[in-house]
């Protein structure tokens, strides 16, 4: 496959983009929840265009600030220069952190975030002159697709052609009860080698918006802060409102060493990525020895236009008025949750915050290429719904301007086409039958 940008239909080369069975729409317009196709036709953005979009689309208060940010400095180097967004960004951000987050480094997207996070904690041991290069991870996590964020996720079919190059990741399953002994049986053995442990808090996104126990977690982390193992908690789906606090870190007893955000750091309007730690790894940077220094740098760290619309989106964020809207948003989900238990073929319908998701288990293929995304997308589409389920895990995140109305209309194209899906397997059943 190439990597061609086609002239009339510039889609790049995203996975997605790559494969013959794939369609484009072209979308020329954003508006609150709703994007806009080159016909005129609106399609609800019920998945947040990949996890982004916090306030919905093109909305007027950042586009402003990020107009007048550019009037005033849309750039500057980030070595021995600072300015003032990143500061003010900074200083609001550690201040809804756990209190021992108080330093923040930019990159300018998820996966480096990790990436710069991972690199920390390696070089801490380093920089202390102790060897430790073992990683600690969650089976099915997903943390980003540059070689290290690949390294500590999930290994598949994204990874295959890479799997000799990855590092050593000593990977556990997501926390149970069950699970809690074997768990600190294998934490404890690799301990001394441990760099550090990094994990999707509460929700694993990409590997199935699976969700587990915020106490399960916490005891973990416990075990870990026992151990001296450092932990990175990955916030860069969960942070900023979706999980209905403003941080995963806001259900947890134990606080992380270090943490990282994208995606709904500006709003969804522009890529910048945060990593932030503690003061005792800063420490072991901190020095006159230039060679102790953290070398990453990207050309667009903290790019001042980023962290002005950074600033925007947590002025609405913050506002009474979408704090409501997360809790009322929460609420609709949960009630549906219930309305969902009684579909047949639907299994563990669960929710958290304005995160929405079930499992879809008919006669089919099951895992991230079930046949059942691809139909279900195409469907929802047409009904002006923009839905588009991991294989058969289908979810909905609405951006927190969302009304009523268009969480109701969502609900009811679920429905219908979960419904439809039964019959239609049903009837295909049916006919195998009668050739056998
Ligand atoms: C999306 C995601 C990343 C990677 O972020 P990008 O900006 O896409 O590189 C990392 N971690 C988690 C948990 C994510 O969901």
């Amino acid at each position: 496959m190439q990597p061609w940008i086609d002239r009339d239909m510039a889609v790049n080369w995203h996975p997605y983009s790559q494969m013959k069975t794939s369609q484009h729409v072209p979308i020329v317009r954003g508006n609150g929840a709703y994007l806009y196709d080159a016909n005129g036709d609106r399609y609800l953005d019920m998945i947040c265009s990949w996890w982004v979009t916090l306030h919905g689309h093109a909305h007027p208060y950042i586009a402003r600030r990020v107009y007048q940010q550019l009037q005033t400095l849309e750039q500057v180097i980030f070595a021995g220069f600072t300015h003032p967004g990143a500061i003010r960004l900074s200083e609001r951000l550690l201040g809804l952190l756990p209190e021992n987050q108080t330093k923040v480094f930019y990159t300018d997207n998820g996966s480096t975030a990790v990436e710069v996070a991972l690199k920390m904690c390696v070089q801490y041991g380093h920089n202390r002159g102790i060897k430790k290069t073992k990683i600690l991870a969650f089976k099915d996590g997903y943390h980003g697709d540059t070689f290290g964020a690949m390294s500590v996720s999930e290994r598949g079919q994204w990874t295959a052609p890479f799997s000799d190059m990855l590092f050593e990741v000593v990977f556990i399953e997501p926390p149970t009860a069950e699970n809690f002994v074997q768990n600190i049986r294998i934490l404890e053995k690799h301990a001394a080698e441990l760099a550090c442990f990094i994990y999707e808090p509460l929700v694993q996104g990409s590997g199935g918006m699976r969700m587990h126990q915020a106490g399960e977690l916490s005891r973990l982390m416990r075990r870990c802060r026992e151990l001296g193992v450092f932990m990175i908690q990955d916030e860069v789906f969960v942070g900023f409102g979706r999980t209905g606090r403003l941080f995963a870190a806001d259900y947890l007893n134990e606080s992380p060493d270090l943490m990282c955000f994208s995606k709904g750091l500006t709003g969804g309007t522009m890529p910048l990525g945060i990593t932030t730690c503690t003061e005792q790894i800063y420490a072991a940077f901190y020095h006159d020895d230039k060679m102790r220094a953290l070398f990453h740098g990207h050309s667009f760290t903290a790019s001042p236009v980023a962290c002005a619309a950074a600033l925007a989106s947590l002025d609405i964020l913050l506002t009474v008025e979408t704090q409501t809207r997360i809790q009322q948003i929460s609420d609709r989900h949960r009630d549906f949750v219930d309305v969902l238990k009684k579909i047949p073929g639907v299994e563990n319908p669960r929710s958290i915050g304005t995160l929405l998701a079930l499992d879809w288990v008919g006669q089919e293929k099951t895992g991230y290429f079930s046949p059942f995304a691809d139909w279900f997308s195409r469907e929802a589409l047409a009904r002006q719904v923009l839905l588009r389920p991991l294989g058969n895990v289908l979810y909905v995140l609405p951006p927190y301007c969302i009304t009523d109305d268009q969480l109701t209309r969502t609900y009811q194209v679920i429905l219908e086409l979960l419904k439809e899906r039964s019959r239609q397997e049903r009837r295909d059943e049916c006919d195998a039958g009668s050739v056998e």
